[in-house]
């Protein structure tokens, strides 16, 4: 889903008071273990050890002013009732010193944050937040570590976020948030697949189980077991804490120390066990849910071998090795087995090493496939390893996976996550299993010992024979589709509610309807939110910060000066790494199919010029971070109708690599190479392409159902939302169906198909491009010269096409529409058609978004609802405000209380504080940081679609500017009843409820 995204970033209130990292010093309470510079990070590492407890702090003092906190405990629950995630929920409902009833929540409205969550894993529970303001970051420490060590664990919130009775109808059922998000989770087949594994792969550690929670088995969870849990394991003895950015540890660690430590004495750690190891191969067969009537091709096969401790760290490097010369790219043995054998439609999602439980396993399967399979899917992976392992891996190889492995550690990330989070996650795994974390941060150590140990050219093969061909703890899943699993587990459940009715004396009833009672009355009670530490919009900065780049010109293809086309060059702290990227703008004819999307995911997959795909891969490897092309598309910013398109060709490179500069051989040549010689001569690998997104398509659609249940009810309020729907929604997964089974029954098909995607690159390669490069300032001019170099020389001739594109013209449908998926929960949607993001009301359509979702939507669909998530907004794209649910048990309900959300907004008093919030929001999202180069990037591609820093700085000033007033306004003159679109996916068993509603359907 594409957002309007605005980039505008504070220049002042910053961490203007942090020390600097050589003046650190060691609170008393504190240790100081050991300091060690990390130069690839431009960071220093300190460890710590809390005298008292032996709470573990480990720092990593960059001048990074977005600073990140995170506890972890060492968690792992010996059942599948969720206790683990269940207390995770609940401790973020109020504290000791915090006893409101949804602190979590509540300070995410009252924060500028750029990051708040919390994550159950197999093995631990943690509790990340980042912060770029001083005082924010203060205020979420103190609620975290209240609510991490001194939670108030309501039996209430037990029952609001894990599991309770009601009863409906007089009948009893079960609610509750966990109960409900984990139904979700698990009707995901991927997730069905994960943990039917680990079930066999562990037979006897935490690993065995969901630390989720089992729908099945989470109704047998109570309250006490949640106290008891959390008193075992919630101790600072067992727990790791861990910082990044400029905060000082001394001033850090004398908070940890006041608010929470002082008051621990030393308790029990708990420590990681080694799994019980089989003796012999293990093969097995399971099922998973599949509720439409075609089981053919639904099987997955997957093997799995568990290795060693992820504390054995260079083992733990030489696997990752091994893994890349396996796995890599589609000419790696390994991956081009799975993706050509023919046994099935294409690679598991379960592929490679796993490094995130104590000990790793590598996993190596296909999707697609049927039961009888199995057997010569397993021979066919055991003759690639017995293969690869007879002899000496291909140095070239090793030295381009060895590339990859330091272009990633060079990289810096954070787009999507804040950067120092994703270095705490990674390094989370060995600070948690007693291992050393430093190791995952500087690598450079154990790269120089796998260069030591490739000197003996047998080392490599001999380790995969080790660990994978003589390693005896290897399980074999054969996963066939169970049309009848659904109603099965259905009718567990029900059973279940039957033998509690039966048993339901009438005190025990009256206590149920006494309990639902006090649960509403708890969440319809007004907190006093002024115990919560808040910052205000008087924190949030006036001053804009934009990226600038600046712009030259490129001479290419034999131009003229006159004729040069425009380049975009951004300098960006990149850590060594540059991007480059070729910019196409689209015309809208061009765009109307759905071989469009398909078009451009062939770039970087098939072969070009002289080399076919699998010599391209290889040098993909060897000599980029990747090639790419993509489609960056906007709304026109005040024309509804209208789409700005730009097809972005995109690679990234080390500076510093020996290809570099060599004109024939940098990534700069081989992307213009990838894209201008295209080949469609390698339809096999075409047909294998289409096939692997199909399935991959499949598999994920039910964790976005949100997002396509929104598409899907604004398919007709503008251009982009009309193009996406048909090009990329749902239709289209149809679509490319219809296309692979016509290529079943008739190969012409396929060529057919083909020459479409030929002459649609036709139709590219002939329109005008510009560029664009990010690097390190002192790196840009160099870089330069060589884009000018590679992009010299003429062109080879292309040709407008003749013939032109089916552009498949579908009639723009109004009606209220579901369709019909593989889940067990609903994905709800209501879409109010609005303005283009240039308008006048943009700005109170955005407020208006969180505001309801703060104010009304939280509570209606959460908390009362049982709902995992939902909310509401503005989206400048798609020219709609609109509401939607996740993972929802309900269907009806939840439309009436997206009205509902409006009601409340026109006809109850409504308070200052609330706007405050909502606007609050929408700036800590508008201002949060991303990667260097991405935040470059993102820039450009805002210039190109018209969002101009100017306009950016006028809508945040008209955000700023909102009123309650103008709130009421928008709502009433946008939100009107009969204006309203609904969409909804669900399970296949919703049809009849569903057109009861005025539904039309659809399947997938
Ligand atoms: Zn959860």
């Amino acid at each position: 889903m594409v957002q309007d995204d605005v980039l505008l970033k504070p220049m002042d209130d910053r961490m203007n008071t942090a020390l600097n990292p050589t003046t650190l010093t060691t609170h008393p309470a504190f240790e100081l273990i050991r300091c060690a510079p990390i130069a690839a990070l431009s960071a220093e590492l300190y460890e710590f050890r809390h005298r008292v407890t032996g709470a573990v702090h480990y720092h990593l003092a960059t001048d990074n002013d977005e600073n990140v906190f995170l506890v972890a405990f060492r968690t792992q629950p010996m059942d599948s009732r969720g206790v683990a995630h269940i207390l995770e929920h609940t401790a973020l409902c109020g504290s000791a010193r915090f006893p409101v009833r949804d602190p979590f929540f509540s300070m995410i409205r009252r924060s500028l944050n750029t990051f708040m969550n919390a994550f159950t894993s197999a093995d631990w529970t943690a509790y990340p937040f980042a912060s770029q303001n001083r005082t924010d970051y203060f205020n979420l420490l103190s609620v975290y570590l209240d609510a991490a060590f001194f939670p108030r664990l309501h039996p209430l919130d037990f029952a609001q976020e894990g599991i309770r009775v009601e009863l409906e109808n007089d009948q009893p059922v079960f609610k509750g948030i966990v109960f409900n998000e984990m139904k979700g989770a698990m009707s995901s087949p991927t997730d069905q697949l994960y943990h039917r594994l680990a079930h066999y792969l562990y037979p006897q550690t935490t690993y065995h189980y969901n630390s989720g929670g089992d729908p099945a088995c989470i109704p047998d969870l109570v309250h006490q077991d949640l106290v008891d849990f959390h008193a075992s394991h919630y101790h600072p003895s067992n727990a790791v804490l861990m910082t990044y950015g400029n905060l000082s540890a001394y001033e850090l660690q004398t908070e940890f120390e006041q608010q929470a430590l002082a008051q621990f004495q030393a308790g029990e750690r708990r420590h990681s066990v080694p799994e019980q190891r089989l003796t012999a191969p293990l093969q097995v067969t399971d099922v998973y849910a599949v509720d439409e009537p075609d089981l053919t091709a639904k099987t997955h096969i997957v093997m799995a071998w568990l290795l060693t401790p992820i504390t054995d760290v260079a083992t733990r490097m030489a696997l990752r090795l091994l893994e890349g010369v396996l796995l890599e790219d589609s000419s790696s043995p390994l991956r081009h087995y799975v993706e050509t054998c023919g046994l099935g439609q294409s690679p598991s999602p379960l592929l490679g090493i796993d490094d995130s439980n104590f000990e790793m396993t590598f996993l190596c399967g296909i999707q697609g496939s049927e039961a009888e399979q199995a057997d010569a899917f397993e021979a066919g992976v055991l003759a690639v390893l017995e293969q690869a392992a007879a002899q000496p891996f291909d140095p070239a190889h090793v030295e381009a996976v060895l590339h990859q492995i330091e272009l990633n550690q060079r990289e810096i990330t954070g787009d999507g996550m804040p950067y120092g989070l994703q270095l705490i996650l990674n390094g989370l795994g060995a600070a948690i299993h007693d291992g050393d974390p430093l190791s995952v941060w500087q690598i450079e150590p154990l790269l120089a010992g796998l260069r030591e140990q490739l000197q003996d050219p047998m080392w490599l093969p001999n380790l995969l024979r080790t660990h994978l061909l003589d390693n005896p703890h290897r399980v074999r899943l054969t996963l066939t589709p169970d049309p009848d699993k659904t109603e099965r587990d259905r009718l567990a459940e029900q059973a279940r509610l039957d033998a509690i009715a039966a048993s339901l004396d009438e005190p025990q009833r009256a206590q149920i309807n006494q309990q639902a009672a006090d649960l509403l009355a708890r969440q319809a009670q007004e907190d006093d939110l002024s115990i919560l530490p808040k910052v205000g919009l008087v924190d949030v900065p006036a001053e804009l910060r934009v990226v600038r780049g600046e712009t030259h010109t490129l001479q290419i293809g034999g131009q003229t000066e006159a004729q040069a086309v425009p380049l975009y060059r951004y300098s960006a702290g990149t850590n060594g790494l540059y991007y480059q990227q070729v910019l196409i703008n689209v015309p809208a004819p061009l765009l109307n199919t759905p071989l469009f999307s398909i078009y451009s995911s062939l770039v970087g997959e098939l072969g070009a010029g002289e080399w076919d795909y699998l010599t391209l891969q290889q040098r993909q490897t060897a000599q980029t971070g990747g090639i790419s092309l993509g489609a960056s598309l906007r709304s026109h910013i005040s024309d509804a109708e209208k789409i700005s398109a730009w097809l972005v060709l995109s690679t990234k490179a080390l500076v510093d690599h020996p290809t570099s500069t060599d004109a024939d051989h940098s990534a700069m040549s081989l992307l213009r190479l990838a894209f201008e010689q295209l080949r469609f001569d390698e339809s096999e690998r075409i047909l294998e392409l289409l096939q692997q997104r199909q399935s991959r398509w499949q598999s994920r659609m039910a964790s976005s159902g949100h997002a396509y249940a929104m598409q899907t009810a604004s398919r007709s309020l503008s251009g982009l939302s009309a193009h996406e729907y048909h090009n990329t929604g749902l239709p289209a997964l149809l679509w490319l169906r219809a296309q692979l089974a016509q290529i079943e029954q008739d190969r012409g098909a396929l060529d057919r198909l083909i020459s479409d995607l030929k002459a649609l690159h036709q139709q590219v390669l002939a329109l005008p491009k510009e560029f664009l490069l990010v690097a390190e300032p002192a790196r840009l001019n160099a870089l330069t010269t060589q884009l000018g170099t590679t992009w010299q020389a003429a062109s080879s001739p292309t040709v407008a096409s003749s013939s032109a594109i089916a552009a498949p013209n579908v009639p723009v449908a109004e009606a209220d529409l579901a369709w019909l998926i593989q889940a067990n929960v609903q994905f709800c949607a209501a879409a109010y058609p609005a303005v283009p993001v240039d308008h006048v009301d943009s700005a109170a359509l955005m407020v208006l978004g969180p505001y309801l979702r703060n104010g009304f939507l939280h509570r209606a669909l959460r908390e009362q609802g049982g709902a995992y998530g939902g909310g509401a907004g503005y989206d400048g794209n798609a020219c709609a405000f609109r509401f939607h649910s996740y993972r929802d048990p309900r269907l009806a309900e939840t439309f009436a209380d997206f009205q509902a959300s409006i009601d409340w907004l026109m006809t109850q008093p409504q308070q200052a504080y609330q706007l405050e919030e909502a606007i609050l929001g929408l700036m800590a999202s508008m201002d949060k940081p991303g990667s260097p180069a991405g935040e470059a990037i993102i820039s450009a591609h805002a210039m190109l679609h018209g969002r101009t820093p100017a306009r950016r700085q006028a809508l945040r000033q008209a955000i700023l500017a909102v009123t309650l007033a103008d709130l009421q306004r928008v709502a009433a003159l946008y939100l009107q009843p009969s204006l309203r679109r609904r969409a909804v996916l669900a399970p296949y068993a919703k049809q009849a409820e569903l057109e009861a509603l005025g539904f039309a359907i659809e399947r997938v």
